[in-house]
C-alpha cells in the first residue's frame, strides 16, 4: 500500500452488532484466505523481501500463476510486451501488483468453490468493479491501482459471511433486494443491525489484510462526500473512493436498468473531485473492453460481447444526457441571476426615480451633488446648480384641478430635460420645485441654460380637457461653486435656493444668479 500503515486512522467497523460479530467469530464456514495468500502475504511482510521466494510460491502454484500472467498480459495492463514468467511480472510490475494479483485470484478461486444461493450477481459486481477500480486508479493517478483492483474485488465480500452466519434468512433479503445494492444494503441493516460492507471490515480484519483495504470497504455504502479527508492519508481517502465508484459503476452492468445506475455514478463523481466527466467515460469503455478477458480469467459469465457494448452505449449516452441536462441546469441558473441582477438593476434604477415625472428623485440628487461637488473641488472646474419653481402652480390645482395640475408638472419636467448635456442632471426637488446640477458650467452658463428653459416654458401651451389651455411661468435661481467657495453641497443648494426665493420676490418668471460678494442676494435680470 502506498501509505506507511502510520499514517491510517483505524476505523472500527462501524456498528457490527456485538451479538452478529459472536455469530461471526464462532462460525467455522466463514470465507478464510487461501493457504497460498498467506504465505504470500507473510513474505512480503518480511523486512529482508525476498523475491525470489515469493515468484516461487506463486510459481508453485501453475494454475494460479497462469492466471496471473494472463491478466497482466490482458488490455487490463496494457503492456506493450509480453511478460511470461512470474519473476518477469515481480520485475515489471512491482511486487505489490504481483502479490495483490494472487492473493485475488486464490480468494476468487477458492470462495468461488462454495458458490452460495442467492448471490446471483455478487461475483459480477465483484470482479466488473475490480476493472473498473484499477481503470479509475489509472486515471486519478492512484500509485497503486491493483490495491484498488483487490479492495473493489473484495468489497462486497461481507455478502458471503453474512450469508453464512444467517443462512436462509440471507437468502430471502438478497431475493428481495434483486439487483439494487443499496436496496441490499439496506434491508441487511433491517434485517441484521449491519450491512456486509461492515461484516467485510470486520472480516479483512480478520485476515490481517492491509488496513487501507479494510477501511475502503468499510465506507464503500457511504456516500462519496461522507468519505472525508480529515485525519487520514489521501492515498486512503483516495482508494475508498474509488473502491466505492468502481462499485457503482460495476451496477451499470448489473443492474437491469443500466441509465439509472450510471445516473448515481454522475451523481456520486461529482464528489470525487479528481474524476472528471471525460475520464468516466474512458473508464467505463475500457472497462467494457477487459471485460470479456477479465470474465474467463474467473471464470464467470458476463455477458457476450454484444450484451456488454450494448451496456457501454446505453450508459456513454446516459452519460452524456446528464451533462447535458447538468449544463442546461447550470445555464438556466445563470439566467435565473442574470434576470434576478437585472430585477435588482429595474428595481435601484426605479427607487431613485420619482414616479409621475421619471425624473431623479430627491434622495438621488442629493447624493448626486455631493459627489459633483466633491469633483469639482478636486478639479478645480465650476459646478452650478439651478433650483426652478412653478409660479403660482397653487392656482392651477385650484383652477383646472389635480390632475391637470400634474399634467402641467410633466410637460414642466419635459422642458427642463431638453437638450442638457450628457453629464447634466435634473431632478425633482419636491412638489413644484426641480433642481438642476451641471458640471464645468459657470455662473453666465448655468444663466443662459436657464433663462432658455425660462423661455421655453413661458411659450408653452398647455391643452386641458375640452377646449381648454393654460399657460405657466417659472422661476429660477443660480448658484455657481468657482469663483465663490461653498463648505458643503447642502451649502451650494441653499444658494441657489436663496435666488430662487429672489426672484420670486422679485416679481416671478426670471432667474436670478446668487452673488456672495454681495448681501444677502441681488436680483440679476438677464438680458435677452
Ligand atoms: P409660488 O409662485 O410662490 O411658487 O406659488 P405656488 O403656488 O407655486 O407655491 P406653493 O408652494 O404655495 O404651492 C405649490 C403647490 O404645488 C401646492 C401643491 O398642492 C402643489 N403640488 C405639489 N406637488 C404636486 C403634484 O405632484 N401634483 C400637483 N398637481 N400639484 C402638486
Ligand atoms: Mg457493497
Ligand atoms: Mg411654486
Amino acid at each position: 500500500m502506498p501509505s506507511s500503515e502510520s499514517d491510517v486512522v483505524p476505523a472500527e467497523p462501524e456498528g457490527l452488532r456485538k451479538s452478529l460479530q459472536e455469530k461471526l467469530e464462532r462460525c467455522s464456514t466463514l470465507p478464510t484466505l487461501p493457504a497460498v495468500a498467506i504465505r504470500v502475504l507473510q513474505l512480503c511482510q518480511n523486512d529482508d523481501l525476498d523475491l525470489g521466494q515469493i515468484a516461487a510460491t506463486i510459481g508453485k502454484d501453475p494454475a494460479l500463476s497462469a492466471k496471473v500472467l494472463r491478466l497482466v498480459n490482458s488490455p487490463v495492463f496494457s503492456l506493450r510486451n509480453e511478460v511470461r514468467t512470474v519473476p518477469h511480472a515481480l520485475a515489471l510490475l512491482g511486487l505489490n501488483a504481483v502479490r495483490t494479483l494472487a492473493l485475488s485470484f486464490s480468494l476468487v478461486r477458492d470462495l468461488r468453490k462454495s458458490q452460495q444461493v442467492g448471490l446471483a450477481t455478487f461475483w459480477k459486481r465483484s470482479i466488473v468493479g475490480a476493472v473498473a477500480a484499477r481503470e479509475l486508479a489509472v486515471v486519478t493517478r492512484f500509485p497503486a491501482p491493483d490495491e484498488a483492483f483487490l479492495g473493489a474485488l473484495l468489497q462486497d465480500i461481507g455478502m458471503l459471511a453474512l450469508g453464512r452466519v444467517t443462512g436462509r434468512d440471507y437468502e430471502s433479503v438478497a431475493a428481495e433486494a434483486g439487483d439494487d445494492h443499496v436496496l441490499l444494503a439496506r434491508l441487511e441493516k433491517a434485517a441484521f443491525a449491519s450491512d456486509h460492507a461492515e461484516v467485510g471490515a470486520w472480516l479483512l480484519g480478520t485476515w490481517k489484510l492491509p488496513e487501507p483495504l479494510r477501511e475502503a470497504i468499510a465506507s464503500s455504502h457511504y456516500p462519496m462526500r461522507d468519505i472525508e479527508c480529515a485525519g487520514r492519508h489521501a492515498d486512503v481517502v483516495a482508494l475508498a473512493r474509488i473502491v466505492r465508484l468502481a462499485g457503482l459503476l460495476a451496477d451499470i452492468w448489473v443492474r437491469s436498468d443500466a441509465a439509472a445506475a450510471t445516473e448515481l455514478v454522475k451523481e456520486e463523481a461529482r464528489d470525487f473531485a479528481g474524476v472528471k466527466s471525460t475520464d468516466l467515460e474512458a473508464v467505463l469503455v475500457r472497462t467494457a473492453a477487459a471485460m470479456p478477458q477479465v470474465a474467463e480469467l474467473f471464470d464467470l459469465k458476463l455477458g457476450t460481447s454484444d450484451e456488454i457494448s450494448a451496456v457501454l452505449d446505453q450508459a456513454t449516452e446516459t452519460l452524456v444526457m446528464v451533462t447535458l441536462r447538468a449544463a442546461r441546469q447550470i445555464d438556466s441558473a445563470h439566467e435565473a441571476i442574470d434576470s434576478l441582477q437585472h430585477k435588482t438593476r429595474v428595481l435601484e434604477e426605479a427607487s431613485q426615480r420619482d414616479k409621475l415625472t421619471g425624473l431623479y428623485n430627491r434622495a438621488r440628487l442629493d447624493a448626486h451633488v455631493v459627489d459633483e461637488f466633491a469633483l469639482a473641488h478636486r478639479s478645480g472646474k465650476p459646478l452650478s446648480v439651478i433650483m426652478a419653481d412653478v409660479d403660482h402652480f397653487k392656482r392651477v390645482n385650484d383652477t383646472h384641478g389635480h390632475a391637470a395640475g400634474d399634467r402641467v408638472l410633466i410637460a414642466v419636467s419635459e422642458a427642463l430635460r431638453g437638450r442638457l448635456r450628457p453629464r447634466d442632471m435634473v431632478a425633482r426637488y419636491g412638489g413644484e420645485e426641480f433642481v438642476l446640477v451641471l458640471p464645468e458650467t459657470d455662473a453666465a452658463g448655468s444663466a443662459v441654460v436657464a433663462e432658455r428653459i425660462r423661455k421655453n416654458i413661458e411659450a408653452t401651451r398647455h391643452n386641458l380637457a375640452g377646449a381648454a389651455s393654460l399657460e405657466v411661468t417659472m422661476s429660477f435661481g443660480c448658484a455657481t461653486l468657482g469663483p465663490a467657495a461653498f463648505g458643503t453641497s447642502g451649502d451650494l443648494l441653499a444658494a441657489a435656493d436663496q435666488a430662487l426665493y429672489a426672484a420670486k420676490r422679485g416679481g416671478r418668471n426670471r432667474v436670478v444668479l446668487h452673488n456672495p460678494t454681495v448681501v444677502p442676494t441681488v436680483v440679476v435680470p438677464i438680458a435677452v
